[in-house]
């Protein structure tokens, strides 16, 4: 059995309590070492196989699961965040598929979550934006043409932006290009709920420089829109659910 495992972002305490789980109960463990919290590795079993998978190809991680499989032991796959997002889960689910060998996959924090809690912002204002695009630049992987950042851009929703860090300047012509106002407020968080985790607030237009000037090149979300606005944020209402005239199924709403 496999268990692909969602790490969290950063901090080891934000690993769900099924995760924490599977980590003790697991005979071999495969970690992606450049992003998982080796901390987590301290709830393994004693005598417990670890790999760190940064040094591994793919090949290698399916045949480590393979013959852990063959021994009757348990794997985990330790993929830093959700392991549904950017993590290439889905090439060894289909090895593992075509093997025979059965899978489950335990959700994880992701750095977009970490990212907005570290910042205490909510991505989802009402009057500002209602949808949140998960996205990344094209860089050696490519991106659709019909998704490019661009055209996402053009509708002005709270972006959240992985593996971008390096590519700045470009995100912030493109995010120009879009129409969107050069003082539209971002953010880059880097290294989000790790101890050394460090917070720039700035602006579409200020994003590179921001960037350039701390020495940030990677491990960034870029999360960019009003939402993230500190002070008066326009267009935001509060939201109806909590309004005292608005009823829900679980509470009347007065009209006073
Ligand atoms: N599955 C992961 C994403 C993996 S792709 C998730 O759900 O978060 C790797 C990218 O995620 C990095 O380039 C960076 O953009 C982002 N990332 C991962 N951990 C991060 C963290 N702690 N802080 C900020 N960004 C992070």
């Amino acid at each position: 059995m496999v268990n692909f495992v969602g790490a969290g972002c950063g901090a080891a305490d934000l690993i769900t309590v099924r995760g924490l789980r599977l980590i003790k109960e697991a005979d071999v463990i495969i970690y992606a070492g450049s992003l998982v919290n080796p901390e987590l590795l301290k709830d393994a079993k004693k005598d417990c196989a670890v790999y760190d998978s940064a040094k591994m190809t793919l090949e290698q991680v399916l045949a480590v699961m393979k013959q852990a499989e063959a021994e009757g032991k348990k794997t985990v796959r330790l993929h830093t965040g959700d392991p549904s997002l950017y993590g290439a889960i889905r090439e060894q689910m289909d090895a593992l598929s075509e093997a025979g060998i059965s899978f489950e996959v335990c959700p994880g924090v992701s750095s977009f979550s970490g990212a907005a809690a570290s910042l205490k912002a909510e991505l989802t204002l009402p009057g500002v934006s209602q949808t949140v695009i998960l996205t990344r630049m094209a860089g050696r992987t490519s991106v659709p043409e019909r998704e490019s950042f661009r055209s996402l851009a053009a509708h002005h929703t709270t972006m959240a932006v992985f593996l971008s860090a390096g590519l700045l300047k470009e995100m912030e012509e493109e995010l120009l290009t879009a129409g969107y106002e050069p003082d539209t407020p971002a953010a880059i968080v880097y290294k989000a709920t790790w101890p050394e985790e460090r917070i720039f607030r700035c602006t579409v237009s200020s994003l590179w420089k921001t960037a350039e000037e701390a020495g940030i090149k990677k491990t960034a979300m870029i999360l960019i829109g009003g939402v993230l606005g500190e002070k008066e944020i326009p267009g935001f209402e509060r939201s109806r659910l909590y309004a005292p005239d608005f009823s829900t199924g679980f509470r009347k709403g007065t009209k006073d």
